[in-house]
């Protein structure tokens, strides 16, 4: 049961103290806020912790009277401003779309209009803001279908004639999801900014206004097309950096330059005091690309990354050809390096996966630099039998785009593209200036 009816129902409301059965256990908490089209209640539990139930395991619901209160701050009146150009901001979830509900302790969400203007003010003084509710997840959770739905509504809002569409997501899976955008949009006809935050907005660290502010200047003052990451350059307020969708890489897990181009270097930069955009890559010339606008959104789920380590054995590649995968990324080792083992095993093992009309992509665990299957023996070994090498390509690039490929694609035409340059993917030459820079 969607949790709206299941509120209603039970007669609940967030910040409400309730006490349940959930299969053999009691439980007692907090209602907090959550996600109203899932089915899952989140309550703040006496320990402190915050934990979710599924509502249709939940039995004997008391209310135990107290409410606490789960209020927005005051809001603000938005006027549109007829001078300025309109950028959607639409909402998939993560920290960004989070501020800490001190009353209750959980992580709640705003997706007003109003409520995103009162934090961010200055976005209002930049362009004249919608906003677009999508989901309200953690990205962690992301699963094809919400892959799907963000480009679903990002077709949508673009074929309305806006400037720009900023896209708040968790910043865990960020990066795959950058990725597949930027396969489905093809001639994609207006800047699509993804913005991240690794604090939440109402922490005095937070990186969110910050991004938000950046990405913004960046669509209004650019003619830029396509899709990119705008996230922050240093650890300092300073600058913020517009990185390729399919280049970008969450580097770290809690500092807010997490994410780093790989193999490449930023778009450009923009300067948050001043608002100046310094072009990084040469200007590209976004006026001569045309064609028309499409979306190819289909994805193949049977679609596996796997890491070489020392443990690994043929059973674990044989799970793929019993499972009937379709497609299987590889991380090697080096330059893209699989185990041979003892009468060539592994390699067998691989050759029987790619038998069984699995295709299989290697890429290196190095993420710095490019996978070559000539140089040694083994590598010669691995590409015979019909690996195919995917160059400078991210794993988690390599992975979205062979999903989306045969999603799309016949097997043949997968095979041919896989290894091509579609989207800004694969880079022509080795670049040896973005190679650990600090
Ligand atoms: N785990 C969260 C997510 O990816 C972290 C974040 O939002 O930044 O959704």
């Amino acid at each position: 049961m969607k949790l709206n009816e299941f509120y209603k129902k039970n007669n609940l409301k967030e910040g409400q103290l309730i006490e349940f059965n959930f299969e053999e256990n009691k439980v007692k908490g907090t209602i907090i806020p959550s996600n109203l089209q899932e089915e899952i209640i989140m309550i703040k539990l006496e320990s402190g912790y915050n934990a979710g139930f599924l509502t249709t395991k939940i039995n004997n619901i008391k209310s135990l009277g107290e409410v606490k209160s789960v209020g927005k701050a005051k809001i603000m009146e938005i006027k549109k401003n007829p001078n300025l150009p309109t950028i959607s901001i639409l909402h998939t979830g993560g920290t960004i779309a989070s501020r800490v509900n001190y009353s209750v302790g959980g992580v709640m969400a705003s997706f007003d209009l109003e409520d995103l203007i009162t934090m961010f003010p200055e976005l209002a003084t930049i362009a004249n803001i919608e906003s677009v509710f999508v989901t309200n997840m953690m990205s962690e959770d992301i699963q094809t279908q919400h892959i799907k739905k963000i480009s679903q509504v990002v077709s949508e809002q673009i074929k309305k004639g806006i400037r720009g569409i900023i896209i708040g997501h968790g910043t865990d899976m960020l990066g795959y999801s950058a990725a597949a955008l930027a396969f489905e949009l093809e001639n994609c006809p207006i800047p699509i900014i993804i913005v991240g935050s690794q604090r939440s907005s109402d922490r005095g660290s937070s990186d969110a206004a910050m991004n938000l502010i950046c990405a913004s200047t960046f669509i209004t003052k650019t003619n830029f097309k396509g899709v990119a990451v705008c996230m922050h350059n240093s650890t300092n307020d300073d600058y913020c950096a517009i990185v390729d969708a399919t280049k970008v890489r969450k580097m770290h897990t809690s500092r807010r330059d997490a994410f780093k181009p790989i193999n490449d270097t930023p778009i450009a930069l923009i300067d948050y005091r001043t608002k100046e955009i310094k072009w990084i890559k040469e200007k590209i010339d976004f006026e001569k690309q045309k064609g028309e606008f499409k979306l190819r959104n289909n994805f193949e789920e049977k679609v596996g990354l796997i890491k070489m380590h020392p443990f690994i054995t043929e059973k674990e590649i044989n799970y793929y050809k019993k499972e009937k995968y379709k497609g299987l990324i590889i991380e090697g080792t080096g330059l893209g390096h699989t185990p041979i083992r003892e009468n060539d095993s592994f390699i067998k093992a691989l050759k029987e996966l790619i038998e069984s009309e699995c295709i299989i992509g290697i890429t290196s665990q190095c993420l710095h630099g490019r996978v070559n299957s000539t140089v040694y023996t083994n590598l010669r070994k691995v590409a015979s039998i019909g690996a195919i090498y995917c160059e400078d390509m991210l794993p988690e690039t390599a992975l979205m785009k062979l999903s989306w490929l045969l999603g799309n694609y016949s097997k043949e035409e997968t095979i041919k593209m896989l290894s091509k340059n579609l989207r800004g993917e694969i880079t022509t030459f080795t670049r040896t200036d973005t190679y650990n820079e600090e």
